[in-house]
Formats: C-alpha cells, sequence, structure tokens
C-alpha cells in the first residue's frame, strides 16, 4: 500500500476558502515557502563568493520573479523573451545571463545593454565574436556525463545536444583567439540529480575546463538539485552537495592562484514545493469488472503536462467538502479534463493508467495536487481544448491569499485570429 500524501503548506480550511473565493483550477504559491528555499540556496556552500541564478524558465510569473529579486537572486534566461520579461520585472540586464538553445535574434540590442551572453554552441559563439570581438563571454560545456531524475531531463552526456562538447574545446579556443574573446565563464548544466558523486565529478570536470581559459573567474555549475515531490522521493541537500565543491575551489586557488567565483541555478529547487494546483473532482466513472475507478479532475494537462510528458508523478490530496467525512481510502486512475487518452495524472512511465492511493474522493470534492510550483504554470500544454489560462494566487507573509494573474477570458484566447473574408 503505498502511502497517503499531506498537503505541505496549505490546510484544508484554506485550499477551501481560495477554491470558494478564485474557483478551481487555481495555481497557489507561499511566499514564506519561495524566501526559504531562496535561502537555503544563497547558503550554498562556497569559497570565493557565490551567485544564485533562478532559471526562470521554471516559473516567469512577474510576481515570483519580484520575489526572487528581493532576495538578492540573479537570473538565468533560456530566451531573448525571457531576458525581456526579467527587465521589465525589474532585474538589472547585467544581472541576466542568457542560455539559449536558439541564437538570440536580438543580441545586437541585449549585449549593449549589459545582458550576459553564455554560447552554447560552437555556431553561437561564433557569431557572439563576430558581433562583439573583444568581448567577455560564457561557454556553456557539455562535460560528457549527466544526472536526471529521468532520460528526459538528462542534459549533459552524448545524448544531449545542450553545450558545447568538452572534446571540441580546441575549436573553443580557436574562436576566441580569432575575435580576441574573453572567456571570464565556463558554465555546465548536468540535469535534475540528487547524486553527490555526480556532482563533484562534474565540478571537478567543469575546474579543468576552467583551467585552461586564462580569463575564467566564475564558474557555473548550472541547476539540477532534484526536489523531492512524493512522500520517500529524495531532496538535494545544498549543504551535502556543495562540502566538496568548495573544497575543489579552495584547491584550484592553492594551485593556480585564482580565486573562482561560484555560480548556481537552480529552477526547481526554488519552487517546486512552493506551489499547488487546487482542482475539483468533477466526475468519477467505472470500467466494469477488472477495470478502474476514473477519478476526473477539472483540471489536465493544459495546466500540469508534467504527467503526460514525463509520467511525473505529484502528490494527490483530497479534501472532502463534508464537515465530518470518514476517512476511507481505496485506489484510483486520476484524469486530467482534456480530450485526449495521454491525459492521464497517474499514469505508468511509457503511458497506461496508474493506481493511485488516496482518500476516497466524491464529485465535488477538492483534490490538491502538490509539488507544482516549477514547469507547471510554465509549461502547460496552455489553451488545448480551449481550456483557459489558470489563474494565480499567492499567499502573502500575512497569510492572506492574493490575485497574482487572472484567468484568461475567452477573448484573450482569440485575440490574435485575424478574420479573413473567405467569400
Ligand atoms: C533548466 C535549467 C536550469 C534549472 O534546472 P532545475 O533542474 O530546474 O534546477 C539551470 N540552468 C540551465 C542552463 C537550465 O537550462
Amino acid at each position: 500500500m503505498q502511502s497517503i500524501e499531506n498537503l505541505k503548506f496549505l490546510t484544508p480550511e484554506e485550499a477551501r476558502k481560495i477554491a470558494v473565493n478564485f474557483g478551481t483550477p487555481v495555481f497557489v504559491y507561499t511566499r514564506k515557502g519561495i524566501e526559504k528555499s531562496c535561502d537555503e540556496a544563497l547558503a550554498f556552500p562556497n569559497a570565493f563568493g557565490l551567485t544564485v541564478r533562478f532559471a526562470m524558465k521554471a516559473n516567469p510569473g512577474r510576481t515570483v520573479l519580484e520575489i526572487l529579486k528581493k532576495k538578492g537572486i540573479h537570473i538565468d534566461a533560456s530566451s531573448e523573451h525571457e531576458v525581456q520579461r526579467a527587465i521589465l520585472a525589474g532585474f538589472e540586464p547585467s544581472d541576466i545571463l542568457l542560455t539559449s538553445q536558439q541564437l538570440a535574434r536580438s543580441l545586437k540590442e541585449l549585449i549593449p545593454q549589459g545582458v550576459q551572453f553564455n554560447a552554447c554552441s560552437l555556431r553561437q559563439l561564433e557569431e557572439f565574436g563576430k558581433n562583439f570581438p573583444g568581448k567577455e563571454v560564457s561557454v556553456r560545456f557539455n562535460p560528457g556525463l549527466g544526472s536526471g531524475a529521468t532520460k528526459k531531463t538528462d542534459v549533459g552526456g552524448k545524448t544531449s545536444s545542450f553545450g558545447i562538447w568538452h572534446e571540441e574545446i580546441g575549436k573553443v579556443k580557436e574562436i576566441v583567439t580569432k575575435y580576441g574573446l574573453k572567456l571570464v565563464r565556463v558554465h555546465t548544466h548536468i540535469g535534475s540529480g540528487s547524486d553527490p558523486e555526480v556532482w563533484k565529478a562534474v565540478a571537478h570536470y567543469t575546474l579543468e575546463i576552467a583551467a585552461q581559459f586564462p580569463d575564467c573567474r566564475t564558474v557555473n555549475l548550472g541547476g539540477g538539485f532534484k526536489v523531492g515531490r512524493m512522500i520517500g522521493e529524495k531532496t538535494t541537500d545544498p549543504q551535502v552537495i556543495g562540502k566538496p565543491v568548495k573544497e575543489l575551489f579552495e584547491n584550484y586557488a592553492k594551485e593556480k592562484g585564482i580565486q573562482l567565483k561560484m555560480e548556481i541555478e537552480p529552477g526547481s529547487f526554488l519552487m517546486v514545493n512552493n506551489g499547488a494546483i487546487i482542482s475539483q473532482v468533477d466526475d468519477i466513472v467505472l470500467t466494469g469488472d477488472g477495470g478502474y475507478t476514473f477519478v476526473k479532475l477539472d483540471m489536465g494537462m493544459d495546466v500540469n503536462t508534467r504527467p503526460a510528458l514525463y509520467a511525473a508523478k505529484h502528490p494527490l490530496i483530497v479534501i472532502s467538502q463534508k464537515e465530518t467525512s470518514a476517512s476511507k481510502t481505496g485506489e484510483f486512475v486520476y484524469v486530467g479534463h482534456c480530450c485526449e487518452s495521454g491525459d492521464l495524472i497517474t499514469q505508468e512511465e511509457g503511458g497506461g493508467p496508474q493506481l493511485r492511493t488516496t482518500e476516497t474522493p466524491e464529485i465535488g470534492d477538492l483534490v490538491v495536487m502538490e509539488g507544482t510550483g516549477a514547469y507547471c504554470s510554465s509549461m502547460s500544454t496552455k489553451n488545448y481544448n480551449s481550456y483557459p489560462e489558470t489563474p494565480e494566487v499567492l499567499i502573502d507573509l500575512d497569510g492572506s491569499p492574493k490575485l497574482v494573474r487572472k484567468k484568461q477570458s475567452l477573448e484573450q484566447v482569440l485575440q490574435n485570429e485575424v478574420l479573413v473574408s473567405l467569400g
């Protein structure tokens, strides 16, 4: 029998109140929790200074960005659009590092503003050199190994297209020399695993790469602090993975006389368990002998795509609408509201329904999906089946829930359609 999951920051009363006042589905974030996670990240062991960059693709909402900014967190942007969004939220361009799979089309506008550029391929480095000879640049390397909770979240090694393959370092040097660039930062990002040995190994390789560039003063180890969502899943302890990494930096200083600054780029770590989705049971259907009890929620892959995309597991907590409920448990398959067979909230890796033990839900009960602060609101298959974008609420430090994003209207879903005369 699986363990029944618990609410992480809401109380059942709070969840009921928010459902009444803001409707369902609704994202809820805790400011207190976000700030605590910031403090933990900022305490990452380091020898000669630390910059924490939020991987804003995890949750680029304006309020989230402003909370992080107040805590002194900088930005890891995955696209030029994220750069613009961060600037609009009040970040200094120089506090933003652009690490993008696609070469930014607005590079010529962004760099003069002070935005820092992390070249992720030889082509990107060449383009940067052509446009900005003599300038400081940073390079993302693929150190040849990675660590991810699933194959799909592994971003290092031969199967990953992220960064410049470590064996191509000679070509990097050629381009750097050709354009008189100053390679001041070496960047790696290994994926979202929690293994301290992998962290140490990657830090070691990254420092070996850094040693080959005399101008390098900063080493960025990327994100990838695994965060457990379900009971029994491990959460990375920054103190544990950071200690050996700090020693490597100290040894580097002893050997080379260079005190490297460290950067980390947590996305998940700052947000995952500081966000939840409150939804409601819309329907319950049975599929006969040997079949299942399907619990249909009023949310789905248009609100959180992770179960459909990765068979990701999120805690589901049933909150009865009745005052006195005899808490009985059972095994159910939770499904989303999209007309799509893949919209299974509890699903096996590779697809197909998976049973989940929860309290027995009834139509109208609330179901809180936990662990949805990162890569949910930002990564949803928004507007599929024309469901509007989900509203968002922040529980502020005084405990009051505040609307921080309105529910999308039908007009907003349609606003860019252009009507043409079809004769
Ligand atoms: C996504 C990403 C991160 C954050 O990864 P998490 O697993 O959410 O911590 C950090 N750095 C880069 C370059 C990324 O693309």
